[in-house]
């Protein structure tokens, strides 16, 4: 993985061990800092790739960043799972196509003449005129 981006760091010069707070307020410290940093993505990327779980990087806290990883591997799976239904969708829908044509076409036939059928029943049961309206 490319580390050039190091050189830009806003952080390079500093104590290492403001990065590795012991508690929530030493994130915070480290935070601001990161806050203002160009390399910032660059950064969140190197730990989360080499599974650095320690200290602050790319603004983020051990616990920030296990929760990244945690949704991207959601997120991953999620895509997985979608591209596989969108291909077996576009399966069926090539084999299928035919089979709900003619399914349609046998169903419209024998649909239009139930539909008369029941039309011509169904006529002369219309609600009567309303007594005294001849
Ligand atoms: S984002 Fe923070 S930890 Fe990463 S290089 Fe910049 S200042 Fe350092």
């Amino acid at each position: 993985m490319n580390t050039e981006w190091m050189s830009q760091a806003k952080c390079k010069d500093m104590d290492p061990d403001v990065f590795f707070p012991s508690d929530g307020v030493g994130v915070q410290v480290a935070q601001r800092v990161c806050l203002v940093c160009p390399v910032k993505l660059p950064c969140l990327e190197y730990a989360l790739a080499h599974r650095v779980h320690e200290g602050v990087w790319g603004g983020t806290s051990e616990r920030e960043r296990r929760r990244l990883v945690r949704h991207r591997r959601s997120t991953t799976v999620t895509t997985a799972a979608a591209t596989a239904a969108t291909t077996a969708t576009a399966a069926t829908a090539a084999t299928g196509a035919t089979e709900a044509t003619t399914a349609t076409a046998a169903t419209g036939a024998t649909g239009a003449t139930e539909a008369t059928t029941t039309s011509a029943v169904s006529l002369p049961a219309r609600d009567p005129q309303p007594a005294g309206r001849h």
